[in-house]
Formats: C-alpha cells, structure tokens, sequence
C-alpha cells in the first residue's frame, strides 16, 4: 500500500487543518488525540511519511521513540497518572484507522478506557489539559 498525502495526519503536518499541539522537533509532532480513550490521551507522529512501523526508517523510528519517552513523561506528571499505557497499531487489519504511524500514549489502562476513536472531546477541554502538558515537558 502507498503512502496517501491525504490522510488526516499528514494534513495536520502541513497546518492545513488544526491541532491541539503539545510538542513539535525537527522530526516529530505530538498533539492531543480529538477522540481520547482517557484524559491526557496524546499522540506522537513522526514527520516522515510512512503507514507503519514497518515502514519507517530506522532514524526516523529512534527519533519518535525519544519524543515518545518525553511526551509520556510530561503526561504522567500533567494527569499525575500512575501509570501510563503506549500503544500502535500497524495496518487496518490491527485497526489502525488513519494511515500514518503514530503512537498513543494515554494514561492509565487499556482495560476500563473509552473505546477506540469513539467519541469527540470538548475542544476547550482538550486546550486546558494540552497546557498542563505542555507544562510539565
Ligand atoms: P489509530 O486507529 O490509527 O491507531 O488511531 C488514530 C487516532 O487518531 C484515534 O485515536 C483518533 O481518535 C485520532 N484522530 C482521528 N482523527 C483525528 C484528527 O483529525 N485530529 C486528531 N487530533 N486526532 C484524530
């Protein structure tokens, strides 16, 4: 399968449309997830083009995985979570629904969370908890 420009993410990277942003580097994003299965639910993106971890490249995975320790310790701290579930799902099949490697990193347990890009949060809700995110980075 190729890459599509189109998905929702890599229009996100070219500010076509908005996001709630908590964290940007050379060659990584993080904002807030607009259907989070917990509050603070954040995802971490790379910048580089690729669906899954299968496809990206081995640089571009070291890079998305150090922003992923400093968002998931910046959102433990903000929602003094005690703990912290990562998760990434590769290809339709695992049920990833937008086609651009992310990682979600979401306090507290699978078990007992919201489902699944399920339902929208309060966008004024999601800016208060992406301040004490950005907060605590
Ligand atoms: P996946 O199913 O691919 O692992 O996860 C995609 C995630 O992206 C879901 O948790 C969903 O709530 C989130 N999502 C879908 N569309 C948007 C969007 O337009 N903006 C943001 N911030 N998150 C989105």
């Amino acid at each position: 399968m190729n890459y599509d420009d189109n998905n929702i993410f890599a229009k996100i990277l070219r500010n076509e449309i908005p996001c709630i942003k908590v964290f940007e580097n050379e060659t990584t994003l993080a904002f807030m997830d607009i259907m989070p299965q917990a509050q603070g639910h954040t995802l971490v993106i790379p910048k580089e083009p690729a669906i899954t971890i299968m496809d990206l490249s081995t640089s571009a995975a070291v890079d998305l995985i150090e922003s992923v320790q400093v968002i998931s310790r910046a959102v433990k701290k903000a929602m003094n979570a005690e703990g912290i579930t990562l998760f990434q799902l590769n290809g339709e099949a695992a049920g990833q629904t937008v086609p651009h490697i992310h990682f979600h990193v979401m306090p507290g347990s699978i078990l007992g969370a919201k489902h699944h890009a399920s339902t929208m949060a309060d966008p004024v809700e999601l800016e208060s908890i992406a301040q004490k995110i950005r907060s605590a980075l």
